[in-house]
């Protein structure tokens, strides 16, 4: 079967190898540690599920107009005025089938044949194959390790051509847990008004967020900024609602409008019993929301300073999201392999341990752990690390 060159040209997971062979190896019965997870570890909160099942008992399980409920839509309206002081009207926002969905419709709106997207490195890998099923060309940007894996000003500058229609910016980010400043942003946003490119702001760590920092939103800072500005958020990451797939996109009107026709077309609307859910999620206090994010900085604290004191291994210190993404070269090398890639199959075969390599996201010499999971597994896994290290040295 001749398959169509769109999808032809899609790079496959660099996750998929190691995962498969994490599974397999777990299949076998060996006692693995999995760090590549990217969703939360804790249940969906309880007064969710009651919402949830409420809404079933009450018949809520039809269609739901394509763009979402518009009850859903005004508590999202309400939470960006709560959270960043927005002003959004009902027409400026579309429910979409998580916030991955929120961003394919975008692409697929926006972008004509041979349009340029700037994408930071490292990124989270759907950007760059989302562009190209858009017809769009990914412009990957590396942003430096030493300036804490954010991009500068200058560098967006220099990446912009006269194809250039849009930049991504992923504060507090998948996979570096860093986070742009209010300066930071103004800077970049400043580059991007003054070439008329749209920002597509993905803030889904948004509520993972560590220490006295605060999320920033770009679209805040100014109104020319919000005007320029589609945010992408959604309920995944936040409250632990990874499956039940409620995202959203904010931005201007016309593109929402061309957004839900779209998935007037495609999807519909996303599943009416999770639109109820995502609605109790954002009605709610955020105290449970919080309980989670106290864990997560608990296990950033430990992580990070178990991590940092492996040989040859260096970390950015996140401030958000759940990953730490050392740079693990030197560890590498000095155990005799060439690639972090080849490091990180050993690793798994010998301490079965599995992290994700970090050439899927653009940074070959990192490799992705994320701490969704308990305290005892993370203490274990860097011993682990450390030992495997010690061993091949
Ligand atoms: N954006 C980033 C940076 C992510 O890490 C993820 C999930 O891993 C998503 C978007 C997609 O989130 P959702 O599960 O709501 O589709």
């Amino acid at each position: 079967m001749e398959l169509a060159d769109r999808v032809q040209s899609l790079t496959p997971s660099s996750t998929l190898a190691i995962t498969a062979k994490a599974k397999a190896l777990k299949k076998e019965g060996h006692d693995v540690i999995g760090l590549a997870a990217g969703e939360p570890d804790f249940n969906t909160p309880e007064h969710i599920l009651t919402a949830a099942k409420q809404a079933m008992d009450e018949g809520k399980t039809k269609y739901t107009p394509s763009g979402g409920l518009p009850e859903l839509k005004h508590t999202i309206q309400a939470k960006f005025k709560r959270d960043q002081n927005l002003d959004y009207n009902e027409n400026e926002i579309i429910v979409t089938i998580g916030a991955k969905h929120a961003l394919f419709t975008l692409f697929q709106v926006l972008l004509n044949p041979g349009d340029e997207v700037i994408v930071p490195a490292p990124f989270w890998v759907s950007y760059p194959e989302q562009v190209k099923l858009a017809q769009g060309k990914p412009v990957i940007v590396e942003a430096k390790e030493q300036n804490d894996f954010k991009l500068t000003p200058e560098q967006v500058e220099e990446a912009v051509t006269d194809k250039t229609k849009a930049l991504i910016i992923n504060s507090p980010s998948n996979p570096t847990g860093v986070i742009y400043t209010k300066d930071e942003l103004k800077a970049i946003g400043e580059v991007c008004l003054k070439h008329n490119i749209t920002i597509v702001s993905d803030e889904i760590y948004e509520k993972l967020i560590y220490g006295n920092e605060e999320h920033t939103s770009i679209a805040q800072l100014s109104e020319t900024l919000k005007e320029a500005t589609i945010i992408i958020n959604g309920v995944s990451k936040s409250h632990s609602m990874t499956g039940w797939r409620i995202g959203y996109a904010a931005g201007n009107e016309t593109l929402i409008k061309a957004m839900t026709n779209l998935a007037s077309h495609s999807t519909s609307n996303p599943a009416s019993i999770s639109q109820y859910a995502a609605l109790e999620a954002y009605s709610a206090s955020e105290e449970e929301v919080n309980k989670m994010k106290n864990a997560f900085a608990e296990r950033l604290n430990k992580l990070y300073n178990w991590v940092t004191e492996l040989p040859g291994v260096s970390c950015v210190k996140p401030r958000g999201a759940f990953y730490l993404f050392p740079n693990v070269k030197e560890a590498a090398n000095a155990c005799g392999y060439d690639e972090v890639f080849d490091w990180v199959e050993a690793l798994l075969e010998e301490e079965k341990v599995a992290l994700v390599p970090g050439s899927g996201f653009g940074a070959p010499d990192n490799v992705r752990l994320s701490y969704a999971t308990s305290l005892d597994q993370l203490e274990e896994a860097a011993k682990r690390i450390k030992r495997f290290i010690e061993k091949h040295q």
